[in-house]
This record gives C-alpha cells, structure tokens and sequence, in this order.
C-alpha cells in the first residue's frame, strides 16, 4: 500500500513497524504540515481533529464517543482526503493530464474537493449532480468554476451516474472518469489516512467504528485499516431508512447502484437512520454540543447512539463528513425541538 497522502501517510502507529519515511514523531494531529513556513493547500487535506462528545453521551456513562470533525479539511468535507488520492494516483498514471478534463457524478461534497483541487493544479472538471442538492454546494461550485450537468432529482444519485458513464462512454479520449464509486484510490484514501489518525488519536482504544455510507469509501477503507490494527474492533454501517430520504452524501444501499469499492462484509451490524431521526440528532449537536455538523453527522450521531445503547463500556469513534454550513436553507433548523 502506498503511503504517499498529505505528509503523514507512513507514519508508525501503535501496533504497527516500519519506517517513518517523513521523520516526523507519531501523533499525527501534531505533527508540522510542511516544514518551513508556508504550507501547500494540499497538505492541509487530514489530520482532523478528534472531538470528544462529552454531554450527548450523558445517558451512557460508561462509553465514550468521539467523532472525526472532518469539516476542518480545507474544502470542508471528508471527501477532500479520496479526491486528492484518486487525483495523485490518477496523475501517476498517466491517467489524468492538463488535456483532459476530469469528470465524475457526486452529490456534492466529492465534486467540490476536485473542483478545489483542479482550481490549484490548473485542471478542467466536468460535474454531474442531481438537481436537488443544496443551494450552497451548487454556489460553492460555482466559485470554484467547476461546470455542473444537472440530474433529475427523482433519479437521486444513480441518475448522476449513469449520465456520467454515458458521457465517459462516447467520449473516452478527451475524459479522465474520476469514478469515485468504484476507484480504490477512494477507500485507500481512508485506509491510509482516516484509520491512522483514529488509532493514533483514541491511542489505540477505539472498540467500535460506526460510519454512514455513501460511496461506502470511508468505512470500507477505515474499516479495513482498524480491523488489521485491532482485530477484535466492532464496524457498525449506517445509511437511510429508506430509498428516499433527505441525508445528503449518504446512499439506501438495497435500493442504489453498488459501489464496486463497498465492502458489506467488514461491517458487523449495519443501522437504518431515518431523516427525521438524523435532523433531530444533527439539531443536538448544534444545542448540546455547540457543534454546526451537517445531516449525515446527525445521522452517524443517531446510529453512534444507538451502538451505546447497547454496550456497558466502549469507545465509539465515528466521523463527521461535513459541516451545517452547507444545509443552512434546510428547514429543519427552526424546529424548536431537540
Ligand atoms: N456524508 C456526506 C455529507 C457526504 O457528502 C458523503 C459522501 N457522499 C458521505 C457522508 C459518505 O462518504 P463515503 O462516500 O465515503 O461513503
């Protein structure tokens, strides 16, 4: 496995040997971004920080849980960690050059890490996204100069991608298909950096891994990651309750393409969340926690407490893939109740 990501991908962790390649100490939320002064945008893509959920876990005293705060990567989301991997090994490949225009379907998030990506590397990028998505991702976009094919909302994300793979089927030549539903470089991406920083994080004590379900590149490739450094380690899936929902970035799997790089056998449970449910939980972590996250943190935090509910002592780590800023026109907001 290739550990070249950001500058922290061969770190040693506990549990594992090797070389550190970079030199740094492990702790991977301390160590240098780049040494000198100035950094590069790309190295600040990982080593989010791990929040400790202290009053939402009050009903459950004697489990802990933690989430990743992926919204601190500098396009805001989680997504930014497989759209710098799937870029790099696309580059290394030969795949990806300047006369080409990169292409893929997202729902968002993943769009918005290759249009800041491509913005700095001076590549073209061609998007597919269903028209339903938040006004802010579609503004964010914008910004960035990304061009936007709108899908039918009804189609939900598999009309995105099947819009996308016809065009990658007629015009093979002048395309780089990004495909982050089937790409490896997708959950390798989390494989190398996710999982590591989570180990080092927790030192090691994270006895549950609970994680929504999108592409499934996050929890297929940190998954495996944690499984290998603590065999005895519980994988919990979470998607909608449904094949329509409103949890943005997250998939109804029975109901959905399957993404060739999900791997349903790592999980040892997997938790339907409902939308309401996961508004509700994404409105007490703004009131309780003093966190902003967005919908699909709200449902990891639904599914996470569900897990405590049935343990007497753990460590559940999850993530949360983006912040609320991006939902802000949702409605669920003024709801009083928590
Ligand atoms: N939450 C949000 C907001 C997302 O945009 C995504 C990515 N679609 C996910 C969760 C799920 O991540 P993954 O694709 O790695 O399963």
């Amino acid at each position: 496995m290739q550990g070249e990501f950001g500058n922290f991908g061969n770190r040693r962790l506990p549990g594992e040997t090797g070389t550190l390649e970079h030199g740094f100490p492990s702790g991977a939320a301390t160590a240098p971004r780049q040494s000198g002064g100035a950094v590069d945008l790309t190295s600040l893509i990982g080593n989010t920080p791990l929040l400790r959920l202290g009053r939402i876990t009050r009903e459950h005293p004697g489990v802990e849980i933690y989430a990743k705060a992926e919204w601190a990567n500098p396009g805001g989301s989680v997504k930014d960690r497989p759209a710098l991997n799937i870029i790099r090994e696309a580059e290394r490949s030969g795949r990806l050059c300047h006369a080409k225009t990169l292409i893929d379907s997202t729902s968002g998030n993943t769009g918005i890490a290759y249009a800041m990506i491509a913005a700095s590397r001076g590549y073209r990028i061609k998007l597919f996204m269903p028209a339903n998505v938040s006004v802010e991702r579609k503004r964010i976009l914008r910004a960035y100069g990304a061009e936007v094919v709108y899908t039918d909302p009804l189609e939900g994300s598999d009309g995105a991608i099947r819009a996308v793979r016809a065009l990658a089927r007629e015009n093979f030549g002048q395309y780089f298909y990004a495909n982050q539903y089937d790409n490896p470089a997708n959950w390798q991406a989390h494989y190398q950096t996710t999982a590591s920083e989570i180990w080092q994080q927790t030192a090691g004590r994270i006895t549950h891994f609970v994680c929504g379900l999108g592409t499934g590149g996050t929890f297929t490739g940190t998954s495996r990651r944690l499984k290998e450094l603590r065999p005895g380690i519980r994988c919990i899936s979470a998607q909608p309750d449904a094949a329509f929902h409103g949890l943005e970035g997250l998939k109804h799997m029975p109901t959905s393409i399957q993404p060739a790089i999900y791997d349903p056998s790592l999980a040892h449970g997997n938790i339907e969340v409902s939308t309401e449910e996961a508004y509700s939980a994404t409105l007490r972590l703004a009131r309780e926690e003093g966190l902003l996250a967005g919908i699909s943190s709200g449902a990891a935090l639904a599914a996470a407490l569900r897990v405590a509910g049935t343990i007497e002592r753990g460590v559940i780590v999850t993530v949360f893939s983006d912040s609320g800023n991006k939902y802000l026109s949702e409605r669920f907001w003024d709801d009083n109740a928590k």
